[in-house]
This record gives C-alpha cells, sequence and structure tokens, in this order.
C-alpha cells in the first residue's frame, strides 16, 4: 500500500517541474498556516469584540439601574427628612397652612415629584401641594396604610385620585407614579399621620431616553421585579421567561444572548437593587440588541482577516512559483545546452550559468567533466592513431622483405593469386623467377655488406626497369619474382630481357668498388588449366633452372621447356 503509494508520488513529482513542486507545496502550507493563523486570530478578535459587546450592553443597563438607584435613594432620603424634620413636627396638624408652603417649595425644586401631602390618622389630607385632595380621603391607598406601619416604596401604579386634577402628561400617557411614604410622629413620638409622594414615572422615561441617546440599534426597557413592562418600546417587549426573570434578579447584572422570536438577542440587563439601603423595587433594566447587528463587526472583522490571508496565501503561492521559476531557469538553459552536445558540433562546452550557489556549482563540475571528457578523448585519439600507425607498420613489415623494402614472399602470393582470379585467358599474367649468378662468390669475395647492397639495388634495378602495373617481390635469398599482368609470351620474354640487361649492363658500387653481376630468368605465362598462382610459379622456376644450367645471365621461357609444356 505504502509502496504504491511512494511510488505513484514519484511518477508525479516527476511529471512536475521544480517551480511547481515548489509551488504547490508553498501553497499547501501557507494554506495550513495562513488559515490557521487567519482562523485562529479571526476567532480570537471576534470573541474579544463580543466580550466588549456583551459587556457594553450589560454596562448600558447597569448605568440605567443605577441613575434610578441614585434618584429612587435621594428621593427616599428626601421624604425621610421632611418627615423627621424636628420644626416640622408642631406644625404637621396645628399650620396645614405652612406645611403645604414647605411641600410646595420642595416640589417646586424637583418636579419629579407629582404630588406630596400628609394625610392625619383618620386618613384624610390635610395639605398637599397645590392643595390637590386636600380633605380626601387616602384611607384606601396603599401608600397610607403601609406608610402608617413604616417606611414605604410602593411599585408603579396609575393615578387614582388625582388623576382628573393633574391633567393630561406631557407623554399624553395615564399619569404614573411611585409612592415613598414615611410615619410622621410628634415631638412625643406619636403618630401624627403619613406623608405621601408621589414621583412621576416619566423621570425615569427621561433617563431612558437618554440612554439610548447616540444608538439606535439598542433598546432599553424598565421591568418590575416580576419582569412585567413598566417602560419601553410595547410593541417588541423582551419576551423573558420566568425562570430567566428570577435568574437576572438573582444575578443582579449581567448580559446573555436567547433568541426571541425570529432574531437572535443580546441581552444586557441590570437590578435597580436599591445601592444606600432603601426598600428597592427590584425593577431590572434590561438592553436588547439584535445579536446579528451587534455582532455584525467582529463577524465582519473575522471575515476580513480571512480574506487578507487568502490574498497572502494567493501572493505567497505566486512569488515562490516566479522565485522557483527563476532559480530553474538556468537548469533549464544547462540542460538544453547539455543535450545539443555530441548533436551540434558548434556546441562544445556549456556556458558558464549563475544564478544560485547550486547552479555556479552544477555548471561548475559539468563544465569540469567536460573538459576532462575533452582531453581524454584527445588521448584517445592519439592512442587510435599511433594504433592505426603501428598496425599499418606492421602490414607493411608483415608484408614487406626489409632488405629491399619489396614484397616478401607472403604478400607476393596473395597478390599474384588475387590477379590470377581476376584474369581472363586473353589477358595474361606471367611469372618471372630471377637469381642472381655466383651470388655466394659476390659474399666470399666482397662480405656480406656487399651482398645486401647488391641485393637491394637489383631489387631496385628489377622495380625500375619494368611497368607501373608490374608487381616485384623477393622471395628470399638473392631470388626475385616478378607478376607481369596483361602481357603475351613475346611481351613477357622481352620484359625479362630488359630486366636481365639493365642489370648486367651496369655493376654495383659498393665502398669504391665495382662489383659486377648477373642474373637469370625463368619465365612462365599462366594457363587455362592453372589451379593457383604456385602452378606458374613452379614452371618459371623450372625454366629458371633450365636458365642457370644452360650457362646463366640468360632469360629461359618456360613454354620452350618439353618438361612442363
Ligand atoms: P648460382 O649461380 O648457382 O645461383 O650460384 P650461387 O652462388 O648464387 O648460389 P648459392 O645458392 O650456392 O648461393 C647463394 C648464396 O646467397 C648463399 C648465401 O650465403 C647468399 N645469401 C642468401 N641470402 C643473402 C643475403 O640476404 N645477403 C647476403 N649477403 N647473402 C645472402
Ligand atoms: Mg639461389
Ligand atoms: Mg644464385
Amino acid at each position: 500500500m505504502t509502496d504504491t503509494l511512494r511510488s505513484r508520488f514519484h511518477r508525479l513529482q516527476d511529471r512536475m517541474s521544480v517551480a511547481q513542486q515548489m509551488g504547490l507545496v508553498m501553497a499547501l502550507v501557507s494554506l495550513a498556516g495562513i488559515s490557521a493563523l487567519a482562523v485562529l486570530s479571526a476567532g480570537l478578535s471576534r470573541s474579544e469584540m463580543i466580550r466588549r459587546i456583551t459587556t457594553d450592553i450589560s454596562l448600558s443597563a447597569k448605568m440605567v439601574a443605577t441613575q434610578l438607584d441614585d434618584e429612587m435613594f435621594e428621593r427616599y432620603g428626601d421624604i425621610r427628612q421632611l418627615a423627621t424634620m424636628a420644626p416640622l413636627q408642631s406644625l404637621w396638624t396645628d399650620d396645614p397652612a405652612a406645611v403645604r408652603a414647605a411641600l410646595d417649595d420642595m416640589r417646586a425644586d424637583l418636579p419629579i415629584y407629582a404630588w406630596i401631602g400628609f394625610a392625619n390618622v383618620d386618613g384624610t389630607v390635610v395639605a398637599a401641594t397645590g392643595g390637590l385632595l386636600e380633605g380626601a380621603s387616602v384611607v384606601e391607598r396603599p401608600w397610607y396604610s403601609a406608610g402608617l406601619k413604616g417606611p414605604f416604596v410602593g411599585d408603579v401604579h396609575e393615578a387614582v385620585l388625582l388623576a382628573k386634577h393633574l391633567g393630561p402628561s406631557r407623554s399624553g400617557e395615564p399619569h404614573r407614579f411611585v409612592d415613598i411614604a414615611f410615619p410622621v410622629y410628634s415631638a412625643d413620638n406619636r403618630l401624627l399621620g403619613v406623608l405621601g409622594a408621589h414621583l412621576s414615572f416619566e423621570w425615569v422615561e427621561t433617563l431612558r431616553r437618554g440612554a439610548l441617546q447616540g444608538s439606535n440599534e439598542k433598546e432599553i426597557w424598565v421591568l418590575n421585579r416580576d419582569g412585567a413592562v413598566l417602560l419601553g418600546p410595547k410593541l417588541e417587549q423582551p419576551a423573558l421567561s420566568a425562570p430567566r426573570v428570577a435568574e437576572m434578579q438573582a444575578q443582579g447584572s449581567g448580559a446573555f444572548q436567547e433568541g426571541a422570536g425570529r432574531q437572535d438577542m443580546l441581552t444586557g440587563f441590570a437590578v435597580v437593587d436599591g445601592r444606600g439601603g432603601y426598600p428597592a423595587l427590584n425593577w431590572i433594566v434590561v438592553s436588547q440588541q439584535d445579536a446579528s447587528v451587534a455582532f455584525a463587526l467582529p463577524t465582519r472583522v473575522g471575515a476580513t482577516i480571512l480574506v487578507i490571508g487568502g490574498c497572502v496565501m494567493v501572493v505567497s503561492v505566486l512569488l515562490t512559483v516566479w522565485i522557483s521559476r527563476r532559480i530553474s531557469r538556468p537548469l533549464s538553459a544547462l540542460t538544453r545546452v547539455a543535450d545539443e552536445i555530441g548533436r551540434n558540433p558548434q556546441v562544445t562546452m556549456l556556458p558558464r550559468l549563475r544564478g544560485s550557489l547550486e547552479v555556479i556549482q552544477v555548471s561548475g563540475s559539468l563544465r569540469a567533466l567536460l573538459r576532462r571528457l575533452g582531453s581524454a578523448e584527445l588521448r584517445f585519439v592519439e592512442h587510435a592513431q599511433r594504433y592505426e600507425q603501428d598496425m599499418a607498420d606492421l602490414r607493411r613489415l608483415a608484408d614487406s622483405d626489409p632488405l629491399t623494402g619489396l614484397m616478401n614472399r607472403r604478400s607476393f602470393l596473395s597478390v599474384a593469386e588475387t590477379a590470377l582470379q581476376g584474369t581472363r585467358s586473353s589477358d595474361r599474367l606471367g611469372i618471372l623467377m630471377g637469381d642472381i649468378d655466383h651470388f655466394k662468390l659476390v659474399n666470399d669475395t666482397y662480405g656480406h655488406p656487399a651482398g645486401d647492397e647488391v641485393i637491394r639495388y637489383i631489387g631496385n634495378t628489377i622495380s625500375a626497369t619494368l611497368r607501373a602495373k608490374d608487381r616485384v617481390a623477393r622471395f628470399g635469398g638473392e631470388e626475385f619474382v616478378v607478376l607481369l599482368l596483361d602481357v603475351t609470351e613475346s611481351e613477357m620474354m622481352m620484359l625479362a630481357e630488359r630486366v636481365r640487361a639493365a642489370i648486367a649492363e651496369r655493376p654495383v658500387t659498393f665502398e669504391g668498388r665495382d662489383i659486377a653481376v648477373t642474373m637469370s630468368f625463368g619465365a612462365a605465362l599462366a594457363r587455362d588449366g592453372d589451379r593457383d598462382v604456385d602452378a606458374v610459379i613452379e614452371r618459371a622456376d623450372f625454366a629458371l633452372y633450365e636458365a642457370k644450367t644452360s650457362g646463366r645471365n640468360k632469360v629461359t621461357s618456360a613454354s620452350h621447356l618439353s618438361r612442363v609444356a
């Protein structure tokens, strides 16, 4: 399995250029690296931004809750201070006008108070801001009954008795109040009645709008402790389950993401839990935003990082391919030129290439290799030439007679045999056999070197006297043989006679002494029945024998001899 995989991989590798391989590897490496990096950084920055956005939304709820807390704490303080103020203790029941004046003063400074009034122990309003409801009974009002027992903060409710006195609210909505009530005691600690204040709930709306300023993506609601909406856009009220509300109450503040209808909403919340120690109403401020809108930026940032990563990857792959092309270009050039060597005679050397250390080394080594090959080839050619020369010399030595330079017996026989096979019956082939007369005497008289000189001289004379196409050989000792081509009997005899005469005519000069020599010849023409040239040579030899025995220095033809005719 791994073997087939490996061989497949090698086959693939062999089909790809260095540039392609490097490009592919780079693409894979950068794909892995950059995508890991991009996914990691996109994920990290996205989660960090989500954390910040989540913190932000819970902070915006927290801000409103803190403001509500502060306001409630201060108003609670106002009413407590008023209810326990010593100078007022004697006035509560005795001087309603003075009390009304004090209450009016307070309302003038803080318009949040819709109404402040004091009801006596019978539940009848004695003094109130603007004189409203004075004389009316508030026995049935929860703030009164609770206020008789101790400090009280009452949750939002619509105006019951005051509605018709206050006129329409600024928002057009029914008047809604938050009640604060304190029991009022005389200096001798007698219960005199209840001081109650109705805080207009509109200030909460003002706070809410203030917190929403600059953000049209967020929405803020104020819920009561059970999760019912007190304030905020009615149409898109947050759908919060009872357990969720309980959880928010327990947690105090935070954020969560939850599907509401079709949208996924990011919700921040903070409980108005009575900072500073007043009986808080545990309202919940909820700040909500469409999660897809809230997280659009992190998602966009993540996508941008991925796109940039992709671009970097593409650029790095292109750069790699370009660089590896540049690196491999000299190698391709080297291959092209190397291919020409041995084919194109003009190309004998590789160019000196550059581009990288390896290319310089490879081209340098190949150039050195070619130089070594060149000198080796030169040496080889020299050796071959010398060998051929030696062979030619050897062949010549083998074929020639060392003393005269003429053919020797062996080469003569081969030449003569070939000639005999090639002749037609009309073009006769003749053989002359010659032997120097009384040569032993020459040696004896003049010395062996003189004899050699005579042999050489005679060889030269025979060659010089004959026609160019005739061939002369030294058969051994002082014997010569001549091959005459295309001759008749008479032509043969004439040529032999000419040679004999040329030798007899001139003495050989050796070391200043003339040596007169003669030579006898036997001549024979080839006949149709001759099996080989030896037959002809044999007849010529016989004729030579005749020439010797019949007086020497003469030419005898085999055709005149009855024995061989
Ligand atoms: P004939 O007229 O009957 O031929 O008498 P001849 O003396 O020439 O014949 P013979 O065969 O008795 O002598 C040949 C001599 O040639 C014998 C030998 O010493 C001599 N000889 C053979 N080869 C050479 C050679 O290469 N150099 C020299 N100097 N002498 C040679
Ligand atoms: Mg002889
Ligand atoms: Mg002789």
